[in-house]
C-alpha cells in the first residue's frame, strides 16, 4: 500500500488547452494518506472518473506528476501501479463460477492454489455469498454481480489502492446502504487506501474518513464529514453538502459590519482588503426564529416537517433562507424574525473562504 501524492497534476482532453474551461482537471496538488477511506464527491461531469482513471493509469494526465509513495508512476503502466479498480457496471465472467471470478485476480498472479482458496471464501464471506460460491454467475441478478465485482476489487491484499467508481448505480436502492456499510466494515477489515467515487452525499459521508470535494475540474475542500459541515472551504461545499445545504447571501462588509441589503449586523470579528464577489453563509442549522425580535425580519412560505426535524422555507426582501428547526418546536407564520449565531457565519469572496484580520472586537 501507498501514500498517493498529486503535484500540479492537472489534464486536458484537448491538444491545446489555453483558459481553465478546456480542462477537465485544474491544477491539484494533494496528498491521499495511506490506508484511508476516501470519497470523491461532486456532480457529474466534474472530472471524478478523469482523477480515477489517472491514478489507475487508464489514463495519463497531460501534465503534473503523480507519485504512490516516492515512485513517480506518472507514465507507469497499469500492472505497475497495482491498483485494484472496480466499475460503474459489474464486469464479471458470465461462464465462471462466482468463486472462479473471485479467484481471478489471485491466479493472475500465481498465488498458490491453498491461499487463494482461504481468501475467496473470506471475502465470499464478507460480501454474503458463500452459500453460493460454486453458482454460474450467469444466472445471477446485476445486485449480485456487482457484489462480485466489489469482491474481486477487494481479495487481492496487497494492492496500493481500491478505486471504486459509483459502484453502487446498479444496487437496488434497499440493499444501497447494506452494502455501503459492508464496503466500510472491508475497509475496517483490510485497511486498504480506498476511494470511493460518487455524487451522492449521504453515501460519502457514511463511507469515508475524508472526502474529497470537486466541483468543475478543481478540488475545493479535503476534509473529514465534520470539517465539509462546520466550516465549508467554498460555497459550493456549503451548498452542496447539508440539506437543505448553506443559505448563501450577496452582502457587502466593512471591517466588522456586514450588509444584508438594509439589514446591517455586526460579525464577531472584521475583514480587510475584500474585493470581487462577497457573500455570506451560514446553514439552516444556525438560524433561530423568533415571534418578538431578531437579527433580521421574515415572512414563513413553507413547513416541512421532516420527522427528526423540520425545515422552514422564508423569505427576507425577496431573498430565500431555510432554517432548521428542531422538531419538538412548534412553528407558526407569527414567527416574523429570524438571528444568526456569529459563531457560525463565514464569509466568502468570490467563492472562496476568507479568514478575518481582525481578532474578537
Ligand atoms: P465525472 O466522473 O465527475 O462525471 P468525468 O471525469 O467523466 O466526470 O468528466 C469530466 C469532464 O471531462 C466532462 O466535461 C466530460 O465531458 C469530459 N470528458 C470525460 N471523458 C472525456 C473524453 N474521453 N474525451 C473528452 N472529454 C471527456
Ligand atoms: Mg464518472
Amino acid at each position: 500500500m501507498a501514500k498517493i501524492i498529486f503535484k500540479n497534476l492537472a489534464h486536458s482532453y484537448l491538444p491545446n488547452p489555453k483558459v481553465n474551461k478546456d480542462y477537465a482537471l485544474q491544477k491539484i496538488n494533494l496528498e491521499l494518506e495511506d490506508g484511508a477511506a476516501y470519497a470523491l464527491l461532486g456532480p457529474s461531469g466534474c472530472g471524478k472518473t478523469t482523477l480515477l482513471n489517472i491514478i489507475s493509469g487508464l489514463l495519463i494526465a497531460s501534465e503534473g506528476k503523480i507519485y504512490f509513495d516516492d515512485k513517480d508512476v506518472t507514465f507507469s503502466d497499469t500492472v505497475d501501479r497495482n491498483i485494484a479498480q472496480v466499475f460503474q457496471f459489474p464486469v464479471v465472467y458470465d461462464t465462471m463460477s462466482v468463486r472462479k471470478n473471485l479467484a481471478f485476480p489471485l491466479r493472475n498472479r500465481g498465488e498458490n492454489p491453498k491461499y487463494i482458496k482461504k481468501r475467496v471464501e473470506a471475502i465470499a464471506k464478507s460480501i454474503g455469498m458463500e452459500d453460493i460460491l460454486d453458482k454460474k454467475a450467469s444466472g445471477l441478478s446485476a445486485d449480485a454481480k456487482q457484489k462480485i465485482s466489489l469482491g474481486r476489487g477487494m481479495v487481492r491484499e496487497d494492492v496500493n489502492a481500491i478505486l471504486l467508481d459509483e459502484p453502487l448505480t446498479v444496487i437496488d436502492p434497499h440493499v444501497k446502504w447494506k452494502l455501503r456499510t459492508q464496503l466500510k466494515a472491508l475497509h475496517e477489515e483490510f485497511s486498504h487506501t480506498m476511494i470511493f467515487v460518487t455524487h451522492d452525499q449521504t453515501e460519502a459521508l457514511t463511507f469515508a474518513d475524508k472526502v474529497v470535494v470537486m466541483n468543475d475540474g478543481v478540488v475545493v475542500q479535503v476534509g473529514s464529514p465534520q470539517e465539509l459541515f462546520e466550516k465549508p472551504a467554498h460555497t459550493f461545499v456549503g451548498f452542496f453538502i447539508g440539506s437543505p445545504g448553506m443559505n448563501i447571501f450577496r452582502v457587502d462588509v466593512t471591517h466588522d459590519i456586514v450588509s444584508i441589503g438594509d439589514v446591517k449586523l455586526k460579525l464577531k470579528s472584521s475583514y480587510k482588503n475584500l474585493n470581487g464577489k462577497i457573500e455570506l453563509g451560514i446553514r439552516p442549522e444556525y438560524i433561530k426564529l423568533s415571534k418578538d425580535s431578531g437579527d433580521i425580519e421574515l415572512e414563513i412560505t413553507r413547513i416541512e416537517d421532516i420527522g427528526y426535524h423540520k425545515i422552514v422555507r422564508a423569505k427576507h426582501q425577496g431573498m430565500n433562507i431555510n432554517i432548521i428547526v428542531p422538531e419538538d418546536i412548534k412553528i407558526t407564520q407569527d414567527f416574523k424574525y429570524a438571528s444568526f449565531d456569529t459563531n457560525h457565519l463565514f464569509i466568502y469572496q468570490d467563492g472562496w473562504l476568507v479568514e478575518p484580520t481582525g481578532g474578537k472586537s
